[in-house]
């Protein structure tokens, strides 16, 4: 099947009372990884690649590693997004390499650090949702600004590894290409139900990313967070207020202590820490929510596969030795998110249903 819009099938999870994965890709094996699991789990699927992605597996590669998952799967139904778009260009070209959904975060300025003003926001979404929807492509916007909560490690293992990423690709955390945790609580940025009405409206968007105490990366919580922290409850109010608006959790990875046990116990380096409990984006779920951010568990679990034949088998050379676990060990956590967020069984019921062929 063709790749299919964003909205056709966030449409059908608004029906179906049911949230979708959107999982983070940069090269073959983890785009493998999610169709299996899809397979697996007979799921629609968000696949999504940030500008640094976009950067590293260059967009025609990207382009063609997606049609050969369409082809190879031709039951299930497959976005292709584009992760924090930081300005209406990359949003068009992203849709010239054949993506299906863009997203226009004009909460940031063009540096993806600086936060815009709301008519900056308004004006550089609304210009994309213009394009974007005469060639049948989903947008996602954002209001409020992701990232300002949560905290850094207090030593960053082997030092300069989140650095390297700001600096060098704007890439840290879960890949969105976007602010990593910088620590302390900044509420100001946490979106306000008023605004997020008014944007809708202004700038007719499919989905709306809120930021509700959530950041990227795996350093997100120093404790377990609980629904407080998370302000789950503002998520409701706009729900409340947007029905008909698709909300997104960026940021949701639950950073398992089990990937985190693989990860040390073969010699990595981890400081304790907590993400998104999955009973909270569940919780999310029945407000709303209906896509979910996940890269850092899928991260997670590769290189926690990887250290692992490397520390079992030290004369191991052979690419595949390692990249076919880890492919096996991401493919696991898409499918236990899969199965977690309710999509598992709806790539059938979306063609029984007619919403595609
Ligand atoms: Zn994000």
């Amino acid at each position: 099947m063709p790749l299919v819009p964003l909205r056709l099938v966030l449409d059908h999870a608004a029906a179906n009372n049911y949230g979708v994965g959107a999982f983070n890709v940069n090269n073959m094996e983890q785009i493998q990884a999610i169709m299996e699991a899809a397979k697996e789990t007979d799921s629609p699927v968000i696949v999504q690649a940030s500008r640094g992605a976009r950067s590293y597996s260059q967009d025609n590669y990207l382009r063609h590693l997606m049609l050969a998952a369409s082809e190879l799967y031709p039951q299930i139904p497959v976005v292709m997004h584009q992760d924090h778009g930081n300005c209406p260009a990359t949003c068009f070209s992203a849709i010239k390499y054949g993506f299906t959904s863009v997203m226009m975060d004009g909460s940031l300025m063009e540096d993806a650090k600086t936060p815009g003003s709301y008519d900056y926001n308004v004006g550089v979404t609304r210009e994309v949702v213009q394009v974007a929807h005469a060639m049948g492509v989903s947008v996602e916007g954002e209001i409020g600004c992701l990232g300002q909560v949560g905290h850094a490690p207090a030593a960053p293992a082997k030092g300069e590894a989140a650095h390297h990423d700001l600096e060098t690709e704007k890439e840290p955390g879960d890949t969105d290409g976007h602010a990593a945790s910088t620590g302390g609580m900044d509420t100001s940025h946490l979106t306000d139900p008023d605004e997020a009405e008014r944007f809708v409206a202004e700038t007719k968007v499919d989905a709306l990313a809120v930021a509700i105490g959530t950041s990227h990366g795996a350093y997100k919580f120093k404790t377990k967070p609980t629904g407080e922290v998370l302000k789950m409850s503002l998520i409701e109010e706009i729900h409340r207020r947007l029905p008909n608006t698709h909300l997104v959790m960026h940021g949701s990875s639950s950073v398992p202590e089990e990937l985190q046990a693989v990860i040390r116990q073969y010699g990595g380096t981890m400081e304790e820490t907590y993400g998104v409990p999955v009973e909270e984006i569940q919780r999310g779920i029945k407000h709303g929510v209906r896509k979910i951010n996940v890269d850092t568990d899928c991260r997670m679990a590769i290189t926690g596969a990887i250290r692992k034949v490397f520390a079992e088998n030290p004369r191991a050379f052979d690419p595949r030795d390692y990249l076919k676990p880890a492919r096996e060990a991401m493919k696991a956590v898409v499918m236990a998110r899969m199965i977690a967020f309710g999509q598992a069984g709806n790539a059938t019921k979306m063609r029984a249903a007619g919403v595609i062929k």
